[in-house]
């Protein structure tokens, strides 16, 4: 007989790249919130970037766990230390290659998760999408294992019926729009948009591990999803009803940070202090100012940067611009940007190299729009800061993410990119990025996007509040995993 106060243990297994690590432990600080044991599970080297957020929740009486597994690196024929996606996607030739080595050498944790599973004996397995194998070793225990998608369900669902009916085999050029099939809205995509993987005939190394991600997550326990259901309805729905999937939408996770630290502390250490960040923010006016950030991966080129600094010029607009470069030495010439740049843009720009504190500038009142390469969690994070979006997308599920935005959600200009190219991007025009970005920040049409961005900013709020959609959900998740355990 089981007690029925038994305190539920739920471990979090997040994939080792930000924009996988950030959500999920922050999912793991929202489990915890409801009272719940949660552990989470990662590397030696990954275990710094979240130990700060631990330690913020342990102030508050809530106790998070964590578990250190050894990454293989070496024995993977990955440099020794690289433990993160973040080092693979810094290099210049971080390509596709190099990642699927890196998602090879996840797959060496199988045992390691094994012993830790059999010996901690958690009531569940929440476990990053890239981990298939972690529904078999949680299987082997009789443990649940919940899929992590930290994507949102539009993209789900259209990927899903690309797989299904194919519909980009109807139509003979690659930048022939196809409409996709079944999928509510009149949506359009292009082969271009799409990974080669996704559409070739033949089995490769990424088609064969959707095929193991998608086989992993039938025999799941059903899937969480960092959205919440006011802002894509129609695709919930369809997601659930007529794809028939067991999901919970329980975000947006973001906004389990309440405190300035807690928005400013996500990830990696900030390379501009919260306060000096928020003193220039204050000093300027209300929708004033472009955010542009291309999230944890995304690695242009010297030229590619060199557009992006004419179109900030060109348009006139004040702007925080993060950069993925670090400058080694004041006196160091930089080949990304124009001569005399940082003097001319002094008092209208702020250039953060490394990493910013998102959360906390998104949702500053300064801030008047984002150009994005539509990552997930930074198309949510705006969203819920109710901010709209110059889209960029670059790869991964990003040209899916832009449809949402920019055509069923109308808070988004496109850039215009055509083609999905992995990490380093397609190449985009000083004067396409201008037109883009002075079309988000002035006029009529940019007032009437920020205003519908600014509702599904409130509705974000309203999904995690007591009673909320959101809020509902994570109820009901944890309701079914504390019947499972109770099964007979
Ligand atoms: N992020 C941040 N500061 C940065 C860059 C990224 O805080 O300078 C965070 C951002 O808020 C988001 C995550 O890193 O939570 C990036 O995830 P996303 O899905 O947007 O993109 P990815 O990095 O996976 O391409």
């Amino acid at each position: 007989m089981v007690s029925s106060c038994h305190q539920l243990h739920i471990f979090f297994f997040p994939y080792m790249a930000h924009g996988h690590m950030i959500p999920i432990v922050d999912l793991a600080k929202l489990f915890a919130l409801r009272g719940l044991k949660t552990t989470i599970i990662t590397t030696c080297l990954n275990a710094p970037l979240i130990s700060k957020t631990i330690q913020r929740t342990k102030d508050l009486g809530i106790d998070i766990d964590i578990q250190i597994l050894k990454f293989p690196s070496v024995e993977a024929g990955l440099p020794e230390g690289c433990e993160n996606l973040d080092s693979i996607t810094s290099y210049d030739d971080g390509s596709l290659e190099l990642i699927f080595k890196f998602l090879k050498a996840t797959t060496l944790l199988q045992e390691p998760l094994e012993k830790l599973l059999q010996d901690c004996q958690p009531d569940c397995l929440v476990a990053d999408l890239q981990f298939p194998w972690a529904t078999d070793a949680a299987d082997k225990f009789g443990i649940p294992r919940l899929v992590f998608k930290g994507t949102c369900f539009f993209s789900l669902c259209t990927l899903e019926c690309i797989r299904l009916y194919e519909p980009h085999k109807k139509v003979t050029s690659d930048s022939e729009p196809f409409v996709l099939t079944n999928l509510p809205g009149d949506i359009k995509m292009t082969r271009k948009q799409l990974p080669d993987d996704l559409i070739q005939d033949f089995e490769t190394d990424y088609s064969k591990l959707m095929k193991e991600i998608a086989e992993s997550e039938l025999r799941s326990f059903g899937i969480i999803v960092n959205s919440f259901y006011e802002v894509e309805p129609a695709y919930v729905d369809y997601y659930k009803k007529a794809l028939g999937k067991r999901a919970w939408p329980i975000g947006p996770v973001s906004l389990c940070n309440g405190g300035i630290d807690d928005k400013a502390q996500r990830g990696k250490e900030a390379s501009i202090s919260e306060n000096e960040c928020l003193k220039w923010l204050d000093s300027k006016k209300r929708n004033s100012v472009i955010y542009i950030c291309f999230g944890s991966m995304v690695n242009f080129s010297a030229s590619q940067l060199m557009e992006i600094a004419k179109a900030l010029e060109a348009s006139g607009q004040e702007f925080i611009w993060v950069v993925r470069r670090e400058k080694k030495n004041k006196k160091d010439e930089e080949d990304w940007l124009p001569k005399g740049f940082e003097e001319r843009i002094e008092r209208k720009g702020l250039i953060i190299r490394g990493w910013a504190p998102q959360v906390l500038i998104l949702n500053h009142e300064a801030i008047g729009g984002f150009l994005t390469h539509c990552g997930w969690n930074s198309v949510l994070e705006a969203i819920t800061a109710g901010k709209p979006m110059v889209t960029w997308p670059v790869f991964a599920d990003h040209f899916y993410n832009e449809k949402l935005v920019s055509e069923v959600l109308q808070i988004g200009v496109s850039v215009g990119v055509k083609e999905w190219v992995a990490v380093h991007g397609d190449y985009v025009t000083t004067e396409a990025i201008e037109k883009a970005i002075t079309e988000l920040m002035v006029g009529k049409e940019a007032k009437e996007m920020r205003s519908r961005a600014k509702k599904l900013g409130e509705m974000a709020t309203q999904a995690v509040e007591e009673g909320g959609s959101s809020y509902s959900n994570l109820s009901a998740l944890v309701e079914e995993v504390r019947s499972h355990r109770h099964r007979p």
